[in-house]
């Protein structure tokens, strides 16, 4: 079992667009916390940033990148909490379970541990950091399935975000879309079963029958 992070295990994407959407309009990018959501959800931070700098024709400063981590993660020590009923699911489920995720290591690692499910995944948690191309890209899943030893048609993915379920479908594997979260519209279960979700379900508590 392979679980994305933000939005999936905690309850993030709200938190994280809204600082990036602040700080990126006191950097002279005005974008709303809503218009962060909808362009780089599921995507890492980096990413988005070289995206908004190629529109711009201008670098950020370097700082800036580091920045938003810092106010991502004070914000997080503030107000992160788990998706309801996570504990739940995992409790239910016999299969090894591990993290893929966009975030950087260290974000994955000050999630868990401030929503208390750290211990749930011990060292197996991946980040985009590890590999050549994230998320849309199937390089993290793959990477994830390989240090878990497990065969990519082995695999189910429990992804909140398009890039997500892309990512999980081109590497081969089965892929559930979570639609919980606080971040989560109305539209959003059709977009993921779009991209190839095989289910949608918007409780933790059903996760376990999905399967
Ligand atoms: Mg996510």
């Amino acid at each position: 079992m392979i679980f994305d992070c933000d939005g999936v295990l905690v309850d993030s994407e709200v938190i994280s667009c809204r600082v990036h959407a602040e700080t990126l309009t006191r950097h002279g990018y005005p974008i709303t916390t809503e218009q962060v959501a909808e362009r780089f959800l599921g995507r890492s931070g980096r990413a988005a940033l070289r995206e908004i700098e190629a529109e711009l024709g201008r670098a950020f400063d370097d700082a800036l990148e580091e920045q938003l981590v810092a106010d991502v993660l004070r914000s997080f020590a503030a107000e992160l909490a788990p998706i309801p009923f996570i504990e739940h699911a995992l409790d239910a489920l016999a299969q090894p379970v591990c993290v893929a995720s966009s975030g950087t290591l260290k974000r994955i690692a000050f999630a868990l541990a401030r929503t208390g499910l750290a211990a749930r995944f011990g060292p197996h948690m991946f980040s985009a950091e590890q590999v050549e191309n994230g998320k849309p890209a199937p390089d993290l899943f793959l990477y994830a399935a390989a240090q878990m030893g497990a065969p990519p048609e082995r695999c189910v993915v429990v992804e909140d975000s398009v890039p997500g379920i892309t990512g999980a479908r081109a590497a081969g594997m089965r892929a559930l879309g979570f639609v919980g979260g606080s971040h989560c519209g109305p539209g959003m279960a059709e977009r993921l079963r779009a991209a190839g979700a095989a289910a949608t379900f918007a409780d933790m508590r059903q996760l376990p029958d999905i399967i």
